[in-house]
């Protein structure tokens, strides 16, 4: 079913080709075309199977949250760091036609580490809306923390009770962070990096779509749809929050997201996301007990 296409160390994979069975005994009811580029940069032979499958269903398990990714096909490039300690210690996402995903692994761990590790979910994720401005960047960080955990709650790799956990003690990093980076959430995000403001800076925005999605849940849709759609109709490389949101709130039908997103780029204290909200999103990502 692998279909290697050159001598070099690229294999092209299609992802509908490799999960047709897993799809269909799931009864998921679609079946993706992204083409999945891997260079394995090297990995040990008898290492690369495992890769392999970790990288294709981490995709798949993206994909049947989010939709399509954008683009026909994505690029990963494996970049070996044999004595981490932990499967996957940095990653990034490089925008560009075909986009790309640079990930560093320790080929070293089981497979299971590698699916129970977000680094995938959560640079995949990133791909489903622009790069924007530095001001709104809490919205692409909060954007991929949450739905890293969504994407791991959907495909079950941590069950409902984990997720409202991850969620609760990631949340109580980033309230811990804003005691030490005070000031407008717009401003930190501006120079996030100059001040080591990630936590603040990602679970406040994670903060931002669980408030959003918990809306849209009681409305009678989701935040999962909104992107969904809004990644097959209006997706470009670059944009502004402000521009983003009052899209998101078109396909919505909504004001939720504009509306929550200037609350938030002024707001000087850490969001509080209600143990009832999160509860509310678990049901409705997490399915039946
Ligand atoms: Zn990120």
């Amino acid at each position: 079913m692998l279909k290697r296409i050159s001598k070099s160390r690229h294999y092209k994979y299609s992802v509908s080709l490799l999960l047709f069975g897993t799809l269909a005994a799931c009864n998921l009811g679609s079946v993706f075309a992204t083409e999945v580029d891997i260079d394995m940069g090297g990995a040990p032979t008898d290492e690369q199977h495992k890769l392999q499958r970790w990288i294709v269903s981490g995709t798949t398990a993206v994909e049947s949250s989010l939709g399509k990714l954008p683009g026909k096909r994505i690029k990963f490039e494996l970049v070996m760091k044999p004595n981490a300690n932990e499967p996957v210690p940095f990653a990034q996402v490089i925008r560009g036609a075909p986009n790309k995903i640079r990930l560093q692994v320790n080929t070293e761990w089981p497979l299971q580490d590698f699916v129970d590790d977000w680094t995938l979910y959560h640079e995949l994720s990133h791909l489903y809306i622009p790069y924007l401005d530095y001001p709104s960047f809490w919205l692409n960080e909060g954007f991929a923390t949450y739905m890293q955990n969504i994407v791991m709650l959907q495909s079950q790799v941590i069950d409902k009770a984990t997720f409202v956990n991850k969620l609760q003690a990631g949340l109580e990093r980033g309230r811990l962070n804003t005691i030490s980076q005070p000031g407008k959430l717009s401003m930190i995000a501006n120079d996030m990096w100059r001040k080591r403001a990630y936590m603040r800076v990602y679970w406040s925005g994670a903060a931002y779509f669980a408030e959003v999605d918990a809306l849209l849940l009681q409305s009678g849709t989701s935040l999962s749809q909104v992107i969904n759609q809004y990644s097959r109709c209006c997706l470009t490389a670059n944009s502004t929050g402000s521009e983003l949101v009052r899209q998101l709130d078109k396909i919505a039908g909504t004001n939720f997201f504009f509306a929550t997103y200037i609350q938030y780029g002024e707001r000087t204290d850490f969001p509080l996301v209600s143990p009832e909200q999160l509860q509310a999103i678990a049901l409705h990502y997490g399915g039946k007990p």
